[in-house]
């Protein structure tokens, strides 16, 4: 038989800090498994030299191939082209920036081998985090699980160890729009769970700012739920209910004592108050026809402009 692969896939996008530093600690850690490893950056439109730097890396080390997207895709998108050009047995997501400890690997491989197919990261210690993102991570993950049709757990990032065919199971998903963190557990399978203490970012910026985490959000849940949709029947029927007890009764109490005038503030209230909530209900529909629309015009998920190891251009 012979000795099982190990695929690390990294995304990079602005690393060129970090890198050398992953990819030693990282080559470090693997060099202690005693399996076979391949290490897969996908550059996703860095701005900075990361490309430069890892195509130094790839010269010297035969392990390290490098990816380049045709522009920034974004992590969803760099991933899944890691995912589909891993050629390993088991595959490693993994972010660049030192915030997934790569010491992990070693317990993820320890649960792999006594049968899991997917063994994830959970973070115990989310310290490293603004209190704002704590908080909002916390009410996402409530929020998405109460609604969605397949929960995600909570504090459980990208980083995890999933088998080929995991991997396999991933790819039979179509769709454009990739939730990865959905994805990964819409596809099931057998899950072991480890623990670890997040780190802070070793270098550099996360790309991760409010409005870009609030539409990763959004992603997320539509990706994953239909009930936004679905609530506004259900709104509609209690506010008509309402809306005929309280018609019914002004006609009753007309009808009885005659018409009088006032009501021009409480007019106005209950007009811009359904005013809003129309328009907050065609917000929510709009949120699904725009992915929709995206999605229905079946565009690739990623471009490749190059791959190291081929090193000639195609599209996926
Ligand atoms: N990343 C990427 N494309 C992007 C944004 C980020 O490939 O458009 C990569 C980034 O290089 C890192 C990982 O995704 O390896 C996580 O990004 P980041 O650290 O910015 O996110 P955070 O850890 O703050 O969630
Ligand atoms: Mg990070």
């Amino acid at each position: 038989m012979t000795k099982p692969v190990i695929s690390i896939v990294c995304p990079c996008f602005n690393e060129q800090e970090v890198i050398h530093t992953f990819t030693d600690k990282i080559t470090e850690i693997l060099g202690e498994t005693n399996f076979s490893y391949e290490l897969l950056f996908v550059n996703d439109g860095s701005k900075d030299n990361t490309l430069t730097v890892l195509h130094d890396l790839a010269e010297t080390d035969k392990h390290i191939r490098v990816l380049n997207l045709s522009r920034n895709f974004g992590k969803e998108a760099a991933l899944t082209a890691g995912l589909e050009h891993a050629e390993g047995d088991v595959i490693i997501p993994i972010d660049a920036d030192m915030q997934d400890p790569p010491e992990l690997i070693h317990d993820f491989l320890r649960e792999w081998q006594k049968g899991y197919d997917v063994v994830v990261a959970k973070r115990i210690d989310r310290s490293s985090d603004t209190l704002a993102k704590k908080i909002t991570a916390n009410l996402f993950y409530k929020f998405h699980n109460s609604i969605a049709d397949v929960e995600i757990p909570d504090n459980v990032g990208d980083f995890r160890l999933i088998t080929r065919r995991v991997v396999q199971a991933i790819q039979l998903l179509p769709e454009n729009q990739r939730f990865m963190k959905g994805i990964f557990s819409w596809v099931g399978f057998k899950t072991s769970v480890v623990e670890y203490a997040r780190q802070p970012r070793a270098a550099g910026e996360s790309s991760f700012n409010g409005w870009r985490l609030w539409n990763f959000a959004l992603e997320g849940i539509t990706s994953f739920s239909t009930a936004p949709l679905r609530v506004w029947l259900y709104i509609g029927v209690a506010i008509s209910t309402v809306a005929f007890v309280f018609g019914s009764a002004i006609i009753l109490k007309t009808i009885m004592f005659g018409v009088d005038l006032p009501g021009y503030a409480s007019l106005l209230t209950v007009v811009l108050f359904f005013g809003g909530m129309q328009l907050i209900g065609l917000g929510v529909m709009g949120e699904y026809i725009g992915r929709l629309y995206m999605e229905s015009k079946r565009r690739p998920v990623y471009i490749l402009e190059q791959d190291s190891k081929k090193t000639e251009s195609d599209g996926k």
